[in-house]
């Protein structure tokens, strides 16, 4: 038997990194194993997140917004910029640098706080242990107090249109094209498929975005999500509600997409397709047979609102759980779990979990819609403000997207706060901190904002939701 441990965190995404960086800092003897391994066969931390999610999806959303603000802004606040062309292979290049600084970083803040980095894949075994099977399939077996399963979540994949090399991929496929495709095809007008479109359609791409669903967005205030749909409508993308996909043939690379929708049978041909139709939990090799830790009914790893699974002593956290497939979700139930196994009282809101699509503007949202509120006998009152008369947002030739504050009508509680906008991301963080400190409306139409910033959005919202919005006649 190989050494003891206080916790091994099994996975080094978002959520496993940071539960092991935060027990080590908490004094306790902690190891986390992972079995990621990039394509020059090195060992590397970060998951899905660093790797093929968040960041690389960043770099490349980034890029691609620069190059089109580039060429099609500029000239109109008086930048002359001459002929721009995106490099794509160039930007791949600096993709990849992102992930490995990011990648690079988590290694080194495993060697400063402490935790002994593991390479290869970790299973729960009975009584505690965990097995670590290595690169070359030799297996150590470690002893521990406290084990976190923190294994993640993979691309879900549908029958009608199969993985092809090259030709129909995942989202971690569409971040490998070295060109825009002609015509691309996205499955999914969810988070993922709306910010690869974006990508591909800002570097010449012509892309049609395939949506079972009739509505669009459903999670966003529908205020804030039609204003969406117009605005990414505008950029080029279309986005085809209540469409169905039913099967694809791929010939002379070339992929003919078949789906149904209100008129009937439909297909579409594509150079190349990406399946976005959301992601599932990955426990596969996770969990011996006897190692006792219950799935729920979809395949995530049942937990108590505190991640603890089915067996003491062993948490779960992530993606693996359930909750929106968030990377700072994961990462601070990360954080409470750590706190628990060294003995504080931990646990987490999950009413106010903020979420972002970053496209352009971006999309940014926290708590209810006000649909959700009224759906659930709320009686609700709600404020907007159009960033068209925000005075920064107008200087920053980007007055594109509105705010909108929803308060519970006899409380004034704020219930949730929807916005898009050029740095919606960003500006989410502070409806976030209200709902957190369980804010009135009145309490940020009372507070001092800034100017000029486009955060003032925010706060004329708050006041419009007592009718007393200051810029808005
Ligand atoms: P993961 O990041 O999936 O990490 C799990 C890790 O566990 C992996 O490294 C895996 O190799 C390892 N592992 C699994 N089994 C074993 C085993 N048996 N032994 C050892 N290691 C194991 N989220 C956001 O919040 N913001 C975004 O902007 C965003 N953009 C995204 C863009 C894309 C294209 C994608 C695909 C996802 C995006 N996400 C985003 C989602 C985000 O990446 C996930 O929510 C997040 O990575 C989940 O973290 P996790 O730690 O639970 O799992």
């Amino acid at each position: 038997m190989a050494d003891k441990f206080d916790v091994i965190v099994i996975g080094a995404g978002p959520g496993g990194y940071v539960a092991a960086i935060r027990a080590a800092q908490m004094g306790l003897k902690t190891a986390c194993v992972e079995k990621w391994v990039n394509k020059q066969g090195k060992t590397v931390h970060g998951g899905t997140c660093l790797n093929v999610g968040c960041i690389p999806s960043k770099a490349l959303l980034e890029t691609s917004h620069k190059f089109i603000d580039a060429r099609d802004n500029f000239g109109e606040i008086g930048l002359e910029v001459g002929d721009i062309t995106p490099n794509v292979p160039k930007m791949l290049e600096f993709k990849e640098s992102v992930i490995a600084k990011n990648t690079g970083g988590i290694s080194a803040l495993f060697k400063a706080n402490g935790v002994t980095a593991l390479e290869g894949t970790g299973k729960v075994l009975s009584n505690s242990k965990v097995e670590v099977t290595g690169k070359e399939g030799e297996k150590e077996t470690y002893e521990a107090d406290n084990i976190v399963i923190a294994s993640g979540s993979v691309p879900v994949e549908i029958p009608p249109t199969p993985l092809t090399e090259g030709l129909i991929v995942d989202s971690a496929g569409a971040l490998e094209f070295t060109e825009a495709p002609k015509r691309l095809g996205v499955i999914g007008a969810g988070v993922i498929g709306l910010e690869l479109g974006s990508v591909w359609s800002r570097l010449g791409s012509e892309v049609t975005v395939l949506e079972a669903m009739d509505s669009f967005l459903p999670m966003v205030d529908q205020a804030v999500a039609k204003e969406t749909q117009k605005l990414l409508g505008k950029q080029g993308l279309d986005i085809k509600l209540g469409a169905r996909v039913t099967g694809s043939e791929v010939k002379d690379n070339e992929v003919v997409v078949k789906y149904t929708d209100s008129k009937g049978e439909q297909e579409q041909t594509f150079d190349k397709v990406i399946v976005c139709v959301g992601r599932r939990p990955y426990t596969q090799g996770v969990l011996s047979d006897d190692a006792g830790v219950k799935l729920d009914e979809r395949g995530f790893i049942f937990v108590d609102d505190q991640c603890r699974t089915s067996v003491p002593g062993v948490y779960a956290i992530g993606d693996c759980v359930r909750g929106p497939m968030l990377a700072h979700k994961a990462s601070e139930e990360g954080v409470m779990v750590a706190d628990i196994i060294a003995g504080h009282k931990a646990e987490m809101n999950y009413d106010a979990i903020p979420s972002v699509i970053y496209t352009s503007p971006e999309v940014a949202w926290v708590g209810m819609t006000e649909q959700q509120a009224k759906a659930e006998g709320i009686e609700v009152k709600t404020g907007s403000f159009p960033f068209s008369a925000n005075g920064r947002a107008l200087a920053n030739n980007a007055p594109d997207g509105m705010a909108k504050v929803i308060a519970d009508a006899e409380t004034d509680r704020i219930l949730g706060i929807h916005i898009v906008s050029q740095h919606a991301g960003e500006l989410i963080a502070q409806g976030v901190i209200a709902m957190e400190f369980g804010s009135s409306a009145e309490d940020l139409a009372l507070t001092c904002y800034a100017h000029p910033t486009t955060s003032e959005a925010i706060h004329e919202a708050a006041l419009a939701v007592d009718g007393h919005a200051i810029h808005m006649a």
